[in-house]
């Protein structure tokens, strides 16, 4: 079944409200089994109209979303009436409920708001439970020519989210006269490039019959999209699990921090950070996860030399004969962290977020990344990510998180 999402509102054009319906529809539609043909975004009053026209000459079902408000801007009634070719009328039922809606709150009704219980000509009237504006359900029989339902909801999200739950979607699976949500999993994995992904496993991939692939590269991370019927899903995990097994670290949504805290708590391991560069981003992502008090102890956040010294114990010559982004003092923030903290495992980072302060062979974006665990040989990495600060920051912690898990 051909969908498509018609938004209306100058404000979302004019970018004061961010327009977060597709998102909403395209999750919900996904989970009856359907897919989002096109999404179309126009201001308030007549490009409705001329919107409205070409969605139903294409698609089977178009949902529009507001305009029903009392105001004048609010045109979607009367441009789904032009181009279905039908009258309003004042629906005697929906009248009543508004009526309800101002009495129960003790208010007069204005008398702009009479229009809110104007429906098309046939029409069913959705009940909104939440909001004055009724929905409205145009059945494709009333609109034979191009053969398309249309639903006309309100725009705020708490009035749209029930009324689409309620009303909406049993008369789109009832349409198609079938729902059968396909298979959609997300492997996310860090640690491998988006390129070197796809070079390694799309032709895999693309022999498995009816498996759709997609990736969407982030930062510090990919996630590999696979939608299909349950066989071609499991066929296209295996295909991605024989060859980055250890680069996957979640199957469920579950963000790097997640799968950190989750791990320490099933090893019952405790955490302890030093982090120049990023600022407290690690500890802060960490501690975004509930339950992260049974497995993070200390955050140093050792951002100047005297901290690096005061608080870790690193000795001042160490840090004037190799400078503070190196590899010896990436290792002895990590050692001095796990001696303080008494934890059992300690992450430091210590790099050049810039704009400023890179040098020749330590240019903007370097850093050094190291791991220190009781009873092991403390590891370090040097990574480059010449990015914003604000990205450089979470790439920064991305590997460092990256390589607790591992
Ligand atoms: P109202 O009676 O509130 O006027 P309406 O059905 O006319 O209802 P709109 O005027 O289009 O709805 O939108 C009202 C509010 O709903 C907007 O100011 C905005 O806050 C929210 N809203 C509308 N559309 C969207 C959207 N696409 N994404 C996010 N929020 C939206
Ligand atoms: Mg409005």
């Amino acid at each position: 079944m051909r969908i498509e999402i018609l938004n209306t509102g100058t404000e979302l054009l004019l970018g004061t409200t961010l327009n977060t319906h597709g998102k909403w529809f395209g999750e919900e539609l996904f989970k009856l089994g359907f897919r989002i043909q096109r999404l179309t975004t126009v201001p308030d009053g007549d490009a409705i109209t001329q919107a409205l026209r070409e969605c139903v000459s294409r698609a089977d079902a178009v949902i529009v979303t507001g305009g029903l408000g009392p105001t004048s801007d609010d045109l979607t009634r009367e441009c789904a009436a032009e181009v279905l070719g039908t009258e309003l009328i004042e629906d005697e039922a929906a009248m009543r409920s508004l009526e309800e809606f101002f009495a129960v709150r003790n208010k007069v009704m204005a008398e702009v708001n009479r229009k809110q219980a104007q429906v098309l000509v046939g029409a069913d009237v959705l009940p909104n439970a939440n909001g004055t504006a009724p929905g409205i359900y145009v059945p494709p029989r009333l609109n034979g020519a191009a053969n398309c339902a249309v639903f006309l909801l309100p725009g705020p999200p708490r009035e749209l989210y029930p009324m689409f739950r309620q009303e909406v979607a049993p008369r789109l699976v009832a349409l198609a006269g079938w729902s059968q949500p396909p298979s959609m999993l997300e492997l996310k994995i860090a640690g491998v490039g988006e390129s070197d992904l796809q070079q390694e496993i799309d032709a895999k991939l693309a022999e498995i019959p009816g498996l759709e692939v997609g990736y969407c590269a982030r930062i510090g991370e990919v996630d590999l999209r696979l939608i299909g019927d349950e066989g071609a899903v499991a066929a296209g995990r295996q295909i991605a699990h024989e060859r980055f097994a250890k680069q996957i670290f979640s199957e469920d949504c579950s963000h790097l921090e997640t799968v950190v805290v989750r791990l320490l708590t099933e090893k019952g391991l405790k955490l302890a950070t030093a982090e120049s560069c990023t600022g407290g981003l690690i500890s802060n992502r960490i501690t975004d996860v509930p339950g992260s008090s049974a497995v993070f102890t200390h955050g140093f956040i050792t951002y100047a030399n005297e901290a690096k010294r005061d608080l870790l114990g690193l000795p001042q010559a160490l840090l004037d004969e190799y400078g503070a982004v190196s590899e010896p003092v990436a290792c002895a923030m990590a050692e001095g962290a796990l001696r303080v903290s008494g934890a059992d495992i300690a992450v430091a980072v210590t790099g050049i977020a810039g704009p400023d302060g890179g040098t020749p062979d330590k240019p903007v974006g370097t850093v050094w990344i190291a791991w220190a665990a009781k009873g092991h040989r403390t590891v370090a990495v040097k990574q480059v990510h010449p990015r914003n600060r604000k990205d450089f920051k979470l790439a920064t912690s991305q590997s460092a998180l990256d390589g607790i898990r591992k």
